[in-house]
């Protein structure tokens, strides 16, 4: 969304009322609702506001506030329209309800805050900030959706010659797309210059607009993917400078993306889905007076444009011969283009604004080397498995056609090893208009690859690593979290970690970006959760897929297995509990209840889908089991929907109770009290030993608190036991992994956990690490230099689930932990623990409340711990014991006061930097 810029800005900063001189500095970063800053095209007509109090160390906590909201920015000086709180006593700086006049579609909101301190001092007034409404209504869309006539655009059964780049009859699995993209203009006159301009787009499919030939925007793959049926996603742009007085053009080019591809036409969930455009270009001119454009038969349509074809999975087909010069300007001939068809806006789909940031090119990545393992065919590696496409810059010769393919990996001959992509084509097609150099990117299409080949050069040139480009792309969410260690491989993990996320966050979170798979796969999403709020500020990112999940679960509660639902089924556990364990994680690390009130019904009908199932608290639910162990026996069905149905239970309570739904509450924790009470019975002997044994197992029941009191220290006993007799390995899949060093480290076994993760032999993180992974991979052992590739046919090389162990590295090894019962980092902890190899590490977070950081170095002195509290915030140093006798704290040589709290020695902490001896 495009930041709507202030030219008032700095002469309110005194305003509205008056502020002594020597006031405090005044409240920064203003956002509303998951984060957004000056939002336009914005979603939510009853946002929350949210701001900073200054990190200038000059106040620790707030006690009242007072928020002014008006329809300009110069009403805000005491003519407050909207909204006017008054002075609110409250310590609350996050997720204040706007609660002024009632907002309407495309309505701007100018906002500004002061604050008090805890000595009652005044703040200045924070430099206002706003948000723009979008098209929040279907009525408010005054176009019809359009597109060529069927006869003209779709290629029944076409499918995609690797050899050729042609459309040719269906191969393999995976249907290929029927339909070319479609150019479509519109050109029309102002009789005025422009004083504001906003356009609203979407399509079935993907769409890039263009005014008077420029792209509007830096968005790509938009709108993006939601489960179309029930809601299309809309886009507003600020495009004031791209428009002038007299003639203007409007093109658009539309592509089958996720709307109409193989990805819903597999399972027929689209089976007359077909690519369409909607725009409304909304125009406020000099003189005041309005002009809309918006489509509708006075758009002109054509097919026979430079993009032949283009498919998620398969690649795109591009021939330079095609260009249509000024196709997207004014004065274009557009006599021989063909007139458009019209469907109305109908009440459904939803058309709703888009809630989360949308796909950019975030870097670049230059190319490392170049090879030619075959004459003629060129491979330059990027250095790094990554996602989007390559921009190329490379000589050409007339009708030569370049194919460009990718890999993830290279066979040892140095040619590249596609089989793990399946079925998907993910090949590029160029046919170059003239001999010379071009410049050229795919548009409606992206790979997965660290590799690109390219072939059809010019004879006898020679390579240059400027050529090809790594542009990477993914939603457009901002770095938040930064891991780092004394360990370099451990630091390679959490690159990899974060490469992994981004890779898979492509506007849903996916299993993996490369082969024809790419979904949604919620079990993955839920694993990787915590970790994924560490690295990136994913909020609106996963307000909005948890959106996509509740409006794609089952009348009878089941979650399906993917979403956008493409039809592969629902209710696995570990899977559909995305459903519950989603949302309370987001809840704990951002402090929004939103999360928690949006979902709690979707919470309650799959956990209650589980009750229906249990018999004397016991669910045996057939899934996905610990997908992907490794080695040894799988966990029991029976086991695993038990315990999912018992962390359900729990986290259910813990909802409830924040929501103040006391009748559940009590119910939640009773049912988690008799599944506990059954798991004990059932699954455990009088040892603690599990009838059927699995690290998995354990880890469940002790992490999801399952298991009586008094059966608990020896269920630890026995974890420990069969991790020793694995050599301190892992014997865990998707399900387990996660759990592992949490529950090792939370039930005392802080060196076993450091033992498991650093470990170099399979199976292990580094094991991968050693074998060249830059990213997650599926398995372990996706590739070993003995071995060589894993069975191709499920073999990803970006596969981030088992990156879930990020958040041991950030909670545990560095130490920075949120407080579930004061979420958002209102409070949290700072507890490093020092283990295996490591001699320092260092943990930070953006949170809502500013940087919080937790870090700990081993120094001849002793422990030297870092940390930072934001203002407002508190948090809780928990001291690690370094020896045998109660630790000494000191900072700046002074002893600090230290207290027992539940066996530990900790340390209360205000808002500000800390360095502490540790002794
Ligand atoms: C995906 C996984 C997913 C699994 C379900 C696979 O094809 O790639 O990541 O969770 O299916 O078992």
């Amino acid at each position: 969304m495009k930041k709507a810029i202030y030219s008032l800005a700095s002469i309110l900063l005194t305003t509205p009322g008056s502020v002594a001189r020597g006031a405090l500095a005044a409240p920064v970063k203003l956002v509303v609702s998951e984060g957004f800053e000056n939002p336009i095209g914005f979603y939510d007509a009853t946002p929350t506001l949210s701001w900073q109090l200054p990190a200038d160390g000059s106040v620790k906590a707030q006690t009242a506030y007072h928020i002014v909201a008006a329809t300009s920015a110069k009403r805000l000086a005491g003519k407050a329209d909207l909204w006017d709180s008054g002075k609110v006593e409250s310590e609350q700086s996050v997720w204040i309800p706007y609660a002024g006049r009632t907002l309407t579609s495309g309505q701007s909101v100018h906002w500004q805050v002061k604050f008090w301190d805890e000595t009652g001092r005044a703040s200045a007034w924070s430099a206002p900030s706003s948000f723009e409404l979008g098209l929040l209504e279907n009525s408010d869309w005054k176009g019809a959706w359009i597109r060529m006539s069927e006869k003209k655009s779709i290629l029944e059964n076409a499918a995609f010659n690797l050899t050729t780049g042609e459309l040719v009859g269906a191969r393999g699995k995976v249907k290929a797309g029927k339909f070319v993209p479609e150019y479509f203009r519109r050109q029309f006159m102002l009789r005025d210059g422009v004083r504001s301009a906003r356009l609203h787009v979407t399509a079935k499919g993907l769409y890039e607009v263009y005014l008077n030939g420029s792209k509007v925007g830096q968005d790509f793959l938009a709108p993006g993917w939601t489960p179309y049926h029930t809601r299309i996603e809309t886009l507003t742009y600020d495009v004031t400078d791209m428009l002038q007085q007299g003639e203007n053009a409007v093109g658009a080019i539309v592509g089958e993306g996720w709307y109409a591809g193989p990805m819903m036409q597999k399972k027929f969930v689209y089976p007359a889905a077909r690519p369409m455009l909607l725009i409304q270009l909304e125009m406020t001119l000099t003189d005041g007076s309005k002009a809309l454009i918006i489509t509708d038969d006075r758009w002109k349509a054509s097919n026979t444009g430079p993009i032949r074809y283009s498919s998620l999975y398969h690649g795109e087909v591009y021939d330079a011969n095609r260009e249509m010069s000024g196709w997207n300007q004014v004065g274009f001939d557009d006599a021989a283009w063909a007139a458009v068809i019209q469907e109305d806006v109908q009440p459904e789909p939803l058309l709703v604004p888009k809630r989360h940031h949308p796909v950019r090119a975030t870097e670049e990545l230059a190319t490392v080397t170049v090879t030619e393992p075959e004459p003629g065919r060129f491979v330059f590696d990027l250095g790094q498995n990554m996602v989007g496409w390559p921009r190329l810059m490379i000589p050409v010769e007339k009708d030569r056609q370049v194919t460009v393919r990718f890999a993830e990996m290279l066979n040892k001959n140095g040619t590249l090893y596609t089989a793990n992509y399946r079925a998907a084509h993910s090949t590029a097609y160029y046919t170059p208009a003239k001999t010379g150099t071009t410049r050229w990117h795919p548009t409606f299409t992206f790979f997965g690859y660290r590799y690109v080949e390219l072939s059809g050069l010019p004879e006898g040139c020679k390579p240059q690593a400027d050529w090809v480009t790594g542009v990477v792309l993914h939603s457009a969410f901002s770095p938040s979290g930064r891991f780092t260690s004394s360990h370099g491989l451990l630091n390679q993990l959490q690159q990899n970690i974060t490469w992994g996320q981004r890779g898979n966050y492509l506007d849903i979170p996916t299993d993996c970006p490369q082969r024809d798979e790419r979904l949604g796969w919620t079990g993955d999403a839920q694993v990787f959760g915590p970790t994924s709020l560490f690295n990136y500020d994913v909020h609106a990112f996963w307000m909005s897929w948890l959106q996509s999940v509740r409006e794609d679960q089952k009348a009878n509660g089941l979650v399906c297995h993917v979403v956008p639902d493409t039809g592969c089924g629902q209710g696995s556990p570990g899977w559909g509990d995305v459903a519950v364990v989603s949302p309370w994680d987001v809840y704990v690390r951002t402090g929004d209840r939103g999360v928690l009130e949006e979902n709690y019904v979707m919470m309650k009908k799959w956990t209650a889908a589980y009750e229906r199932e249990a018999k004397n608290f016991v669910v045996n639910r057939k899934g996905y089991g610990d997908w992907l162990v490794p080695y040894g026996k799988q966990t029991g069905h029976d086991y695993i929907s038990t315990a999912y149905f018992g962390r359900c239970a729990g986290i259910m309570h813990q909802a409830a109770t924040v929501l103040g739904e006391r009748e559940d509450a009590t119910r939640y924790a009773k049912l988690q009290a008799d599944i506990r009470t059954a798991v004990s019975s059932k699954f455990f002997d009088a040892t603690g030993k599990l009838h059927k044994e699995t690290q998995t197992g354990y880890l469940m029941f002790l992490g999801y608190d399952l298991i009586e009191p008094g059966l608990r220290d020896r269920a630890v006993e026995n974890l420990v036991k069969l991790i020793d007799q694995a050599g301190g390995h892992l014997g865990t899949g998707f399900l387990g992994t996660p759990l592992l060093a949490l529950v090792l480290t939370e039930e005392g076994h802080v060196d076993l956990a450091y033992q498991v993760v650093f470990k170099e032999s399979y199976p292990s993180w580094f094991y991968s690490i050693h074998q060249g992974a830059t990213t997650m991979w599926e398995r372990w052992n996706s590739y070993s230099h003995d071995k060589g590739f894993g069975n191709a046919s499920m073999n990803s090389f970006n596969h981030y689930a088992y990156g879930a162990v990020g958040q041991w590295m950030y909670e545990h090894v560095a130490g920075l932990a949120p407080d579930p019962t004061n979420p958002g980092y209102k409070h949290f902890y700072i507890r490093p623990l020092p283990g295996g190899p490591l001699t320092s590490a260092d943990a930070e977070l953006d949170t809502l409340y500013g940087k919080a950081a937790s870090g700990w170095d081993r120094t001849d002195k002793g422990l030297v711990v870092r940390a930072k509290v934001p203002p407002n915030t508190t948090a809780t140093f928990v001291v690690p014991v370094t020896g045998n006798r109660p630790p000494v704290v000191t900072q700046s040589g002074k002893a600090v006061a230290l207290k027992q709290m539940n066996g530990e020695t900790v340390c209360d902490l205000e808002p500000g930097p800390y360095e502490f001896l540790v002794d």
